[in-house]
């Protein structure tokens, strides 16, 4: 997969692009450096191509929304908008001191009912499906997951489960759009308006996907194999030894002096950890 004029490719789950009339005049993002967040949702409908067909329209009531992209439930790709455009998914909206999300945002929706009504037949219901309307969509127990959401006011405990193949859609999606765009935020539509939003929900695993794209560092893991401890001296007239690999981690005894042997142990960047009657971290330029 890939991402060629602000558009999804090349990848067998990516359906036909079709072009949502609901963007704004003019649909661009404000400056180059946007967007810089994506907002996760559910739809609270069961197919994907309900949502779509409910976002690509604008609507008689007024009622407009829009999203870039909903994901089915086999993991298929529906793209609305590019992603230099502005969509209109996330509404009333603030954190960590910004408004209104639609400015800086791409939205991506989850075809998922969201919260479910228990029923004493073992079967659940969503409470509504917005496209179907009377006829609320039965799941089995499997299908189905108990949590609580972490918004302690929202009491629903059962959710509609997200497949394998939309967390996994998803997670390789942000990680393409924060290589392209400067993403500095992954958050959930309840994450921007926990007054009034449960989606994505207890059961879309937000946490893990946003550690993953915006937090790992991409470096190689570190084998822990491949170091070999040694000896080695200090070569300073006085070298301070600290609980960890930084200046500002606390000395934790008097400077080594010069000559003094040493077992190095492990290295992190800059840093030796060093083992002689105490262990500790020294700068790997003063030991030789
Ligand atoms: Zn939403």
């Amino acid at each position: 997969m890939e991402i060629k004029d602000h558009k999804l490719q090349n990848d067998l789950r990516i359906q036909p692009y079709s072009q949502t009339e609901c963007l704004s005049k003019p649909p661009e993002f404000a400056n180059e450096k946007l967007p810089d967040a994506i907002i996760i949702h559910y739809t609270a409908m069961n197919k994907a191509e309900d949502a779509v067909n409910s976002l690509m329209h604008l609507k008689a009531n007024g009622k407009n929304a829009s999203a870039h992209l909903v994901i089915g439930k086999q993991g298929q790709i529906y793209q609305l908008a590019p992603f230099n455009y502005k969509t209109w998914h996330a509404g009333t909206s603030f954190y960590n001191g910004r408004a209104g999300y639609n400015n800086f945002s791409i939205g991506i929706e989850i075809a998922n009912l969201g919260w479910l009504e228990s029923y004493d037949d073992g079967k659940f219901f969503s409470r509504f499906d917005l496209m179907q309307g009377a006829h609320p969509v039965k799941r089995g127990p499997d299908e189905v997951v108990k949590k609580r959401h972490k918004n302690p006011h929202i009491t629903k405990e059962y959710w509609d489960k997200y497949t394998p193949e939309q967390i996994n859609a998803v997670q390789e999606i942000c990680d393409l759009l924060s290589q392209r765009y400067h993403i500095k935020e992954i958050l959930g539509h309840d994450e921007i308006a926990p007054d009034r939003k449960q989606d994505p929900g207890p059961d879309f695993p937000i946490e893990l996907i946003r550690n993953e794209v915006l937090y790992s560092n991409r470096e190689e893991e570190k084998d822990p194999d491949t170091f070999e401890p040694f000896t080695a001296k200090v070569d300073t007239a006085k070298l301070n030894i600290r609980s960890g690999p930084g200046v500002n981690d606390p000395k934790i005894a008097n400077p080594l002096i010069f000559g003094k042997e040493l077992t190095v142990l492990e290295k992190a960047g800059e840093w030796y950890k060093v083992k002689t009657e105490i262990e500790g971290w020294v700068n790997a330029k003063y030991v030789k």
